[in-house]
């Protein structure tokens, strides 16, 4: 069997490339040892999107997704669960203010709908929201949230419908090549001869690069989250809080299209490695973050908590390209925290790279996710 394109991975970036692939016209093959998409760290993420960064690569690809998840229902038919419901970061410290206000001018100029909303708005957005010290925060109506388990089988299905093929329970285990170009793809099952293999592989991504001979500073590090019973509408934006706290850095909660709410936080110090096992220090940490932030969420039960991984970079950017040998190699890795709403819109310029040898995205402002940059700079808003 012969492919165009071999995809290592169903994950947040292998199901929609797969998707995009086919749609191209590459014949196309996804290959994934779990027993359906998603089943990686993409069916983790808790659904969060948004355009608001401070890199301008993560800013234009992110609006090209919120624009694939806006127009998905219309054009395909599935419900994604979605609402645009914006992003609000809650600010209670002057320097996060300081902060945030300096980014609003590069965000700005890069045409997002963001401002600085005073603690007046800020309570009309979220009704019951403390406002002792709150000083107001960063707004951007037209950040969304979708379901990442909805979305997981969406765009399977629609891939599948476009002519790409699956294969679960199977392991990518090495890539031939011959001539300095790829030439197989060998799994625990098999062997596929293709011209271009994407790895995709999320926190696996090292592995899958020494396949190639090619190093990837991916480092996958532990995160958890949960979501509660559902209850009458709150508040309608993503909170964002980037205070530390004892236990945890930033934290992020919504409520999603099912009225629940759901939550996650960086945990301080980071815990790397693959260790997808929940704990029992998240849920107390998290709850009091919470109920310091939205009081009247301390009656609301919680119904599930898990763990998993975010395939970190040293800069906090992901890594996108392809390597000049063996030629045919690509990947995207190290999606960090934001592969699920990274993952549609990164998907054209992944087929456009491979079909075209340029993103579809500006190349100039692309180059920030280049293997050989420096990782030395972080971004603000990881
Ligand atoms: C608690 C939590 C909350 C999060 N919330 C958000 C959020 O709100 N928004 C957001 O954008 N992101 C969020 N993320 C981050 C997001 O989940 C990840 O960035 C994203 O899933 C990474 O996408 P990926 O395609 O690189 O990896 P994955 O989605 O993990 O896919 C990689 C796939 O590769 C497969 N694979 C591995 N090795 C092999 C091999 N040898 N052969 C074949 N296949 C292989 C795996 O089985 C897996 O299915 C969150 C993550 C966590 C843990």
């Amino acid at each position: 069997m012969s492919y165009d394109l071999v995809i290592v991975g169903a994950g947040s970036v292998g199901v929609p490339t797969a998707l995009a692939a086919a749609r191209r016209g590459l014949s196309t093959l996804v290959l994934d040892p779990c027993a359906s998409p998603g089943q990686g760290d993409h069916k983790r993420a808790i659904g969060g999107v948004r355009a608001t960064h401070s890199e301008p690569a993560k800013i234009r690809i992110c609006l090209r997704s919120i624009r694939i998840f806006s127009e998905w229902k219309e054009r395909e038919g599935d419900d994604l669960g979605f609402r645009k419901g914006g992003y609000l970061f809650v600010v209670y410290r002057a320097p996060d203010e300081k902060m945030l206000k300096d980014l609003l001018v590069i965000q700005k100029a890069q045409g997002l709908n963001i401002d600085w909303v005073p603690p007046e708005q800020v309570c009309d957005l979220v009704p019951g929201v403390n406002t002792t010290d709150l000083l107001g925060g960063t707004y951007s109506p037209e950040d969304i949230n979708v379901s990442p388990l909805r979305c997981a089988s969406a765009f399977y299905f629609a891939a599948r419908r476009a002519g790409a093929e699956f294969r679960f329970r199977e392991r990518v285990t090495g890539i031939k090549v011959a001539d300095g170009k790829v030439e197989a793809v060998c799994t625990d099952k098999g062997q596929y001869a293709t011209r271009h293999v994407l790895n995709a592989a999320g926190a696996d991504a090292v592995e899958v690069g020494r396949f190639a001979g090619i190093e990837l500073p991916v480092f996958p590090d532990s995160h958890e989250a949960g979501i509660t019973e559902p209850v009458a509408r709150l508040f309608d934006p993503l909170l964002v809080d980037i205070r530390p706290s004892p236990g945890g850095k930033n934290c992020y909660f919504y409520q999603n299209s099912e009225n629940r709410i759901e939550f996650c936080l960086t945990p301080d110090p980071l815990v790397p490695g693959t260790n997808r096992e929940p704990t029992s220090e998240f849920l107390p940490l998290m709850a009091r973050r919470m109920v310091g932030i939205l009081p009247r969420l301390a009656s609301v039960r919680v119904r599930r908590t898990w763990r998993g991984l975010y395939p970190q970079t040293p800069d906090g950017g992901p890594i996108v390209g392809s390597a000049e040998t063996p030629a045919g190699y690509h990947y995207a890795v190290g999606m960090c925290g934001q592969g699920f709403m990274l993952g549609p819109g990164l998907a054209e310029d992944i087929v456009s790279l491979i079909a075209e040898g340029k993103p579809v995205t500006d190349p100039e402002i692309f180059r920030s996710f280049r293997l050989d940059r420096d990782f030395g700079k972080t971004e603000k808003l990881k």
